[in-house]
């Protein structure tokens, strides 16, 4: 039987040409170009028009640790700075579970009915450690992050106390020039982040919480007396009589306390952040504080001094910086370090020796 196989032309098994191996990448497909860096002036232009998009870039630039942003910074804030300083400035402090996102978010709701513009920013310098800002979250403030009004930031994340203050001192500069008229500072009481808070805020507010014991314990003297009002929140449901205790409890503690350069005498309130009672009443209370300090002068004396001392600070930082970025430097502390450590030389001689190549360098 006359079979194919036997057929010389046979191909039983054909191979196909085949089709040309497609490009890993689809041509149609247009590479996203990288973002141009800004120019100074399109970075102001852009945060005078109030262009969002653009005062978080701008933000973003001021955080950044690049050498080459720093100076691009500095000039787009040099530029904003003659629009800015037309806003009031808070500093919302407390405890972590105060409640401090549920009332900025009630407070913010409350003063933009108004109108106007509102920045919330944060200082926490624990975000360094905890990998990851623990204030200012925008999920933390459900209504106010969905509010056209209301920008959110969180905290520098990178960095000293000091260099995490600056950067959000000069985000202040920034959203003030882009319109922003009500500024919140959020920090949360570790540390010293409360007194640099309070450099750069024209009204402190302290949060605090009715508890069981003596509410005056473990709080610190200072933050007391840094403090332009004190605000019991969570004062709803069984907790208003204990709220309305440590009301009393911290007015008569006040009493004891000199009067505060700006001759006002800080408020005691009670309200509750989440079932959002009492909140106009706590803001009538920081308006009359600012109507007070804007008649006597303090408003704009305050301010001044706060000029004075972030000069002070941004030289130190400075300093700071320059002395321990240096390599050499670096190489002899390490080294000094291990002497320090092994008890083969004292600590003033070591820091001497540093020293003194550090300025005879210069
Ligand atoms: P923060 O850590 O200071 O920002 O505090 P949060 O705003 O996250 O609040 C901590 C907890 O307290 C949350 O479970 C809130 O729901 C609750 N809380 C906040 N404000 C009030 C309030 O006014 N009344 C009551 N009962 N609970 C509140």
């Amino acid at each position: 039987m006359e079979h194919p196989e036997n057929d010389a032309q046979y191909a039983g098994l054909t191979v196909n040409k085949g089709i040309a191996q497609p490009p890993i990448v689809n041509p149609y497909l247009k590479r996203k170009p990288r973002r141009r860096q800004l120019t100074a002036s399109e970075y102001v232009d852009g945060i005078l028009k109030g262009n969002i998009t653009v005062l978080g870039q701008a933000v973003t630039l001021v955080e950044s640790t690049n050498p080459d942003h720093y100076a691009l910074a500095q000039e787009v804030i040099e530029k904003c700075l003659p629009h800015a300083g037309r806003s009031v400035r808070i500093g919302i402090t407390g405890v972590p579970g105060a409640g401090k996102s549920t009332s900025i978010d009630a407070f913010g709701l409350h003063v933009l009915k108004d109108g106007g513009k509102l920045a919330v920013l944060a200082i926490d310098p624990s975000s360094e450690r905890s990998n990851g800002s623990i204030l200012g979250d925008k999920t933390r403030m459900e209504k106010l992050s969905v509010h056209p009004d209301a920008f959110i930031r969180p905290s520098p994340s990178a960095g000293s106390l000091g260099g995490v203050a600056r950067k959000t001192r000069e985000t202040i500069v920034l959203c003030e020039a882009a319109g922003f008229d009500k500024i919140f500072v959020e920090t949360v009481v570790v540390g010293q982040s409360e007194t640099a808070v309070h450099s750069m805020v024209d009204f402190f507010l302290l949060i605090q919480l009715a508890g069981t014991g003596d509410e005056l314990q473990g709080i610190k003297r200072g933050i007391m007396e840094m403090a332009d009002g004190i605000v019991i929140n969570k004062a709803d449901g069984d907790n208003i009589d204990r709220a309305r205790l440590a009301q009393a409890q911290f007015r008569n503690a006040l009493h004891l306390f000199p009067l505060p350069p700006s001759g006002w005498t800080p408020e005691v309130l009670t309200y509750s952040g989440y079932y959002e009672i009492g909140i106009p009443e706590v803001w009538d209370m920081i308006y009359r504080y600012f109507d007070f300090v804007k008649r006597n002068g303090f408003f704009e004396e305050k301010r001044r001094q706060q000029e004075k001392y972030w000069m002070y600070e941004t030289i130190n930082e400075h300093l700071k910086a320059h002395f321990y970025n240096n390599p050499v430097i670096e190489e002899m502390l390490a080294a000094k370090q291990k002497l320090v450590l092994e008890a083969k030389q004292s600590s003033f001689m070591a820091a001497a020796d540093v020293l003194r190549y550090y300025f005879d360098e210069k």
